[in-house]
């Protein structure tokens, strides 16, 4: 009894107290800034796998960043990583970066239905879909869910059946074979329902956006709730995102 007590002590608490205000290790890529450095754009724009950086004026797009960091490596004047892992919207324009700002990553209100934090604000179950994903975001979410992240303290769960579900969480490019089980998916789960995408594969089809593969419809068909950048998205991104969408306008953290 005394050596578990030991081994508890020695141990402390496992938990990350407040996943709005944790800190992240150095290496962690986070929301870039771009700064007003004169550089050779179209050569900056060219070397993007994904092009996600655009000219006059150099903007980032954080929905088809792969995070790979070769803009940084190459053009380290003009674009540098911090390590701000609140990356998520439910605005899709708002996760472009643009020249010479320096702004937080933030929801758009105005978009946010009504009964989202009304009907899932104390309590939201979610159905994972991985449409032709690689493991990576949906390892992550796994990880949402460690000692550490506990995302379930907050009443966020994972289900095994769309049914039990009150939205989908979507990872991979969607491809042609997962586009119908995921659009059965989502006509399984009830009205009203969320759909969440994570990671930039899920957002915009990431290295793999021009595959004949792919079969993106669903996202055209259906209005997306959040996205929540990342290759693959981190945990606190996942979970501060999350937690934006359902917490009241006063920003209170208790769900009261
Ligand atoms: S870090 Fe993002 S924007 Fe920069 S080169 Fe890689 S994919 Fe492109």
């Amino acid at each position: 009894m005394l050596n578990n007590l030991k081994i508890r002590w020695h141990q402390g608490s496992q938990f990350i107290p407040d996943v709005t205000k944790a800190s992240v290790p150095g290496i962690f890529k986070g929301r870039p800034i771009i700064t007003t450095a004169k550089v050779d754009e179209a050569s900056l724009a060219d070397l993007c796998p994904t092009h996600a950086i655009s000219m006059n004026p150099c903007s980032l797009d954080l929905g088809k960043c792969t995070f790979c960091g070769e803009c940084a490596v190459q053009f380290p004047k003009k674009i540098f990583f911090t390590s701000d892992y609140k990356l998520s919207s439910n605005d899709r324009e708002k996760l472009i970066i643009k020249e010479g700002e320096d702004l937080l990553i933030q929801m758009n209100p105005a978009l946010i239905r009504e009964e989202i934090r009304r009907l899932f604000g104390r309590s939201l179950k979610l159905r994972q879909v991985s449409a032709g994903g690689d493991n990576s975001c949906e390892m992550e979410l796994n990880a949402a869910n460690n000692v550490q992240f506990d995302l379930s303290r907050f009443g966020i769960d994972f289900v095994a059946s769309p049914r039990h579900a009150d939205g989908i969480v979507i990872t991979g490019p969607i491809t042609k074979n997962m586009a119908e089980p995921l659009e059965r998916c989502y006509q399984a789960v009830p009205s009203p329902k969320i759909i969440i995408l994570v990671g930039v594969d899920a957002i915009s089809g990431g290295i793999f956006a021009d595959s004949p593969a792919l079969n993106r419809e669903f996202l055209t068909n259906h209005t997306v709730d959040l996205y929540v950048p990342g290759n693959p998205a981190h945990p606190l991104t996942f979970i501060n995102g999350v937690l934006d969408l359902l917490r009241k306008r006063d920003g209170n953290f208790s769900f009261s």
